[in-house]
Order: structure tokens, then C-alpha cells, then sequence
């Protein structure tokens, strides 16, 4: 590491830089010079740091695709200056803006480190401190001149996970994320390991697109033992709606009643796209395993595979926002486009 290596940090808000409200005591935003103060330690880094704050600064559950797109377009910016970037966010939505950067920074050929903390910067047992020093070593990495880690990925504690492949599996203890059907890219004692075989390679050639337009007309429907067919309806007829996460019960399966089968099939008929989704973490959808999920296929829904629900809404949102063309959403949605799952 040397004073040639370079990051810019990307400031968006989350716990990292909070303070307590002095009427409320609720934690909210700060300023993003008050991160740079109480951390001092970054000058003697020998990187070269710079940052920018996106303001203003939001509690992440405030998060919108608006920001994923100013977060797309700094690093379109910046992308020639520096040789990595870490965007500091609050961790409550950070699995949904990595996997949504995943997808919009096409030919990405450096890294772009997602980190944050659950508790302040400013008070005493922060991990604050450890999770942005490490993303900062991780995003400045290069081996014979390249990237060590050309990919969008979330530090947390002592793991480096590809973004698309996380969720926030703990609001309690440090290690904030998990990735339930990917390994870790690199993991942090002593020394940070990359382990190199689970690391995307990238071409010679790659270069930076950026494509930031997206279309929110998606929804979630997470089904339950005794949901109605009211319920069904009332999502599957929302005004305008274009896909549907279906959120589904172990290997892919549903109830196999008729008026589910026909609120399903009339939706894909009427053009809406339905992926199917386990409830599971871990695991992937098996669709016609089991009989209750063969009702599924017939009704047009089609696979997410292993893919977590953060990188669905993502990856949906962003496709229908890039092509409204439903066909070409669907063969791209059989398809990994960054290794957000696993076909097969
Ligand atoms: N509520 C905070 C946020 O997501 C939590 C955190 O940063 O850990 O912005």
C-alpha cells in the first residue's frame, strides 16, 4: 500500500455519522465533517482519501432509488481519479442500494465498498472505525496494477460479501450481514485474505456504463397459511403494477387452491411478471419439486432462483427501468448479470 493507492469515500448517512438528537435522544444524520474529525487515523492511512457527502445525509429507512442514481453518477465521475470507492450508508437498506449499484455500474473494473456500523463513529465501542479503515484497504488493493476486488461488495465486521448476495440478517451484533448462497470474497483476522476463486473476473476491456434509470412499479407478496384470495387480489390488480416478488414457502411452493392458480395466471396473462421467491434464506427455488410448485410454473411464474429479495427488487426495478419490454425482462431475469445467483 502506498500514497499512489486512492479511494473516495461516497458519504450517504446511516448510523456511522449519527448523533443523538438533543430533544428526542433519537440517533439522526450528522455532518460529514464530524466522521473526517473523529477519525483522524485516516491521514495516516498513506492513501490518498478524499470524500464527498451526498446531501443531505439520510437515515438509510429514507433511502430511494434517487440516491442509488447519485451514487451511480459520482463514481461515472470520479470513476478515472481514484482506484476504488467506499460509500458509507446506514445499514437498514444498504443490501438494497449495493445490489442496485451492482446492477447499474455495467463493466465496473474497480471496487466499490459498501460499509457502515451500528454504532456511531463518535462513541467509544464503535466498529465504526475497523469497518471503514478495512473497506478503504480493500478498495485501494491492486495486484500487478488491477483491482484486487473489481465488484460492488458490503465490508461488515470481518468479511467482504458481494453485495447483490447479502441481507441484513442482525440488528444487534456487529456482523450486520450475511451472504446465505454465496461465500465470502475475502475475510479479515490478522491479515485480509481475499479468496480469490469466489472474486469476479472482469475482461481486459471492461468499461464503465452507467445506467441509472429505474421503474418502481414492483410489489412484494410474501404468502402465509390462511392468506385470502382479498389479499392476493388487492396486490396482484395494484394500478400500473409490472412484477411481483412472490415470496414462497421452501423450495418454491404455494397452495395449490384454484382461485390462487387463476389470481396468479390471470396476473401473467395481463403481462405482470411473477418471480418466485422462498421464504428460506438459504437455498434456492426449485420450481416443480414438489407438486406445489408445479401450479406455479403453469400459472407463468417464473424462477429467482437463489437470489436474495434485496436483489430481485434491484434487479426488477432496474431492468423494467433500462427495458420496458416485458420479454426481454424475463429472459434477463433467467439470467446472473453480476452473479446475483446461481442457475443450475
Ligand atoms: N437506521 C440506521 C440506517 O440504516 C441503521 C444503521 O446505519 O445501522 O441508517
Amino acid at each position: 500500500m502506498n500514497s499512489d493507492n486512492s479511494v473516495l469515500l461516497i458519504f450517504t448517512g446511516g448510523t456511522i455519522g449519527m448523533t443523538s438528537d438533543p430533544e428526542t435522544g433519537a440517533l439522526r444524520p450528522a455532518d460529514f465533517e464530524s466522521v473526517e474529525k473523529l477519525m483522524p487515523e485516516l491521514k495516516d492511512m498513506g492513501i490518498h482519501i478524499a470524500g464527498v457527502p451526498l446531501l443531505p445525509l439520510v437515515d438509510s429507512s429514507d433511502i430511494s432509488p434517487k440516491v442509488w442514481e447519485r451514487i451511480a453518477l459520482t463514481i461515472e465521475e470520479h470513476y478515472d481519479s481514484y482506484d476504488g470507492f467506499v460509500v458509507l450508508h446506514g445499514t437498514d437498506t444498504m443490501s438494497y442500494s449495493a445490489s442496485a449499484l451492482s446492477f447499474m455500474l455495467t463493466g465496473l473494473a474497480k471496487p466499490v465498498i459498501f460499509t457502515g456500523s451500528q454504532i456511531p463513529i463518535g462513541v467509544l465501542r464503535t466498529d465504526a472505525k475497523e469497518n471503514l479503515i478495512t473497506a478503504i484497504e480493500i478498495a485501494s488493493a491492486k495486484k500487478g496494477g488491477k483491482a484486487v476486488v473489481p465488484e460492488v461488495c458490503i465490508y461488515f465486521e470481518d468479511k467482504l460479501f458481494r453485495a447483490n448476495r447479502t441481507t441484513k440478517q442482525t440488528s444487534e451484533h456487529f456482523s450486520a450481514f450475511k451472504s446465505f448462497n454465496y461465500p465470502p470474497l475475502a475475510e479479515v483476522g490478522v491479515h485480509i485474505k481475499f479468496l480469490h476463486h469466489n472474486i469476479m473476473k472482469v475482461p481486459e476491456n471492461a468499461k464503465l456504463h452507467v445506467r441509472t434509470k429505474t421503474d418502481r412499479n414492483i410489489a412484494i407478496l410474501k404468502i402465509f397459511p390462511g392468506i385470502t384470495e382479498k389479499t392476493v387480489n388487492g396486490i396482484l390488480n395494484i394500478d400500473g403494477l409490472k412484477a411481483v416478488i412472490l415470496e414462497t414457502f421452501g423450495a418454491g411452493n404455494a397452495p395449490r387452491g384454484e382461485w390462487f392458480y387463476q389470481a396468479l395466471k390471470n396476473a401473467t396473462e395481463k403481462g405482470i411478471i411473477i418471480v418466485n421467491k422462498s421464504q428460506c434464506s438459504a437455498g434456492s427455488v426449485e420450481m416443480g419439486l414438489y407438486e406445489t410448485s408445479l401450479n406455479l410454473l403453469n400459472a407463468g411464474v417464473i424462477s429467482g432462483y437463489d437470489a436474495t429479495t434485496e436483489a430481485l427488487v434491484a434487479k426488477l426495478m432496474y431492468l423494467l427501468g433500462e427495458n420496458g419490454n416485458r420479454e426481454k425482462v424475463k429472459t434477463q431475469m433467467a439470467k446472473s448479470l453480476c452473479g446475483e445467483m446461481t442457475i443450475g
